[in-house]
């Protein structure tokens, strides 16, 4: 068993096996038009349970095996994605934010295959999981508040909290702006939106095998996806970005 995404046209699904393979999660995508654009928080409820028959009617048409998928639905819940925009500071004076408040993102990198990616930690036999983005900007942060060179004051050839802070934003913040925004397309992707709908009769001619249209577009489709996943693959990048982070805060107590 593995994981799979259906795409189709402003929606689309991803299941993964949990618990040992004894259960499927079912996530199911429905974009509302607009919603994004407008700006504005939802006026409902965030999250009410819906009827099996209401997700039953929306992924109407998929390929068989979601419908077997659904079959299988006993009871479902709904719930509003907020995201946010391009955050201008993740840092003022002695305050920062981290995790959702910085960069609440659509769930395409979390859900899935990023589950494989997220830190496991073992305590007392339960297993916990850590959203990766919370554990890096904890990790930055905790790294640069523990260093030698902060202190409260910054005297001394050390450097203030504030400072410490102001660092921490300079290497969470472009990238984690950029990462929001690829969640974003990633969705799009699987939407068959950003221009990324497949040609006439795909699945057919993609079938036969032998059509060359159909197979460019799903190479496209295909590395379109890998690129806006790939900042996962890079495992270097986290000790890339503390050596750089280090060096400012060196910088900023005065060293060279
Ligand atoms: C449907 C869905 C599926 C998801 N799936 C995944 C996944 O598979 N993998 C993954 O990594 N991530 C996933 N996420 C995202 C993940 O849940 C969030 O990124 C994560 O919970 C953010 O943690 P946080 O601590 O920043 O914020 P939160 O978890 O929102 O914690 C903030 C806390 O602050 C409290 N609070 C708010 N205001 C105040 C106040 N004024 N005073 C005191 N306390 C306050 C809130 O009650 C809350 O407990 C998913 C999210 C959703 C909605």
């Amino acid at each position: 068993m593995r994981a799979m995404v259906y795409g189709g046209r402003t929606k689309h699904i991803i299941a993964y096996p949990i618990a040992g393979g004894t259960i499927i999660n079912f996530v199911g995508f429905y974009t509302v038009s607009g919603a994004y654009e407008s700006l504005t928080p939802y006026p409902g409820k965030w999250m009410r349970d819906v009827s099996v028959e209401r997700i039953k009617k929306c992924y109407e048409g998929f390929e068989e095996e979601v419908q077997g998928l659904v079959q299988c639905i006993r009871t479902a819940t709904a719930r509003r994605i907020h995201i946010l925009g391009d955050v201008p500071n993740y840092a003022v004076d002695r305050a920062a934010i981290l995790g959702d408040a910085a960069h609440a993102m659509e769930t395409n990198f979390g859900a899935s295959a990023g589950q494989a990616m997220e830190a496991r930690l073992e305590r007392n036999g339960t297993r916990v999981t850590l959203n990766p983005f919370l554990l890096q900007d904890a990790y930055y942060l905790g790294r640069l508040l523990a260093h030698p060179l902060t202190t409260l004051d910054g005297a001394d050839g050390t450097t203030d909290v504030a400072t410490a802070l102001k660092i921490y934003e300079h290497t969470r913040l472009d990238f984690s702006n950029t990462i929001v925004h690829n969640a974003r397309a990633v969705g799009q992707t699987y939407d068959f939106d950003n221009a990324m709908g497949p040609p006439p009769d795909f699945l057919a001619r993609l079938r036969k095998g032998e059509d060359r249209e159909a197979k460019e577009w799903l190479e496209k489709w295909r590395g379109n996806l890998n690129k806006l996943w790939a900042f996962q693959w890079d495992t270097e990048a986290i000790d890339r970005d503390w050596a750089t982070t280090e060096e400012l805060l060196k910088k900023a107590a005065g060293g060279q």
